[in-house]
């Protein structure tokens, strides 16, 4: 690699995944299936329904949040279950900004956001408390 430092994976503190969906329709439903089948399988933080776009994201949708130890099972669990949703996975690091316009994956079709509203120095964002109890396995 050249020029600038090679960045450690220790600086994530966590994940988030974003599940988009048009609000009031069928892709609505099937993207809150989505959110309760994630729920039955993975320790995460489950965010809030948002049927408006809300801060970057310029379509409804709610987010996951979820330790690192858990991307290499919920990464895959969501590019086999999206189902075709526009998926956003980034990582959450001291910036917010590059997090979601250049460290990001995406799963489905890309969606613009709002880049300018998030900072370029912040605090690493902890995956929070997990508020699921899975009973079935991945
Ligand atoms: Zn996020």
């Amino acid at each position: 690699m050249s020029g600038g430092a090679v960045r450690r994976v220790a600086e994530i503190a966590s994940y988030h995944a974003h599940i988009y969906f048009e609000p009031g329709g069928e892709e609505r439903d099937r993207a809150l299936a989505l959110r309760e089948t994630i729920g039955e399988r993975f320790a995460v933080r489950l965010g809030t329904v948002w049927d408006r776009p809300v801060g970057p994201h310029s379509r409804a949708m709610y987010q996951v949040a979820f330790e690192p130890a858990l991307f290499g099972t919920l990464v895959p669990f969501l590019m086999l279950n999206a189902g075709g949703l526009s998926v956003l996975i980034h990582p959450n690091t001291r910036n917010m900004r590059r997090d979601h316009l250049e460290d990001r994956l995406w799963l489905g079709t890309p969606l613009d956001l709002k880049g300018e509203v998030l900072a370029e120095e912040n605090e690493a964002e902890l995956a929070g408390e997990v508020n699921t109890a899975p009973t079935a396995e991945p």
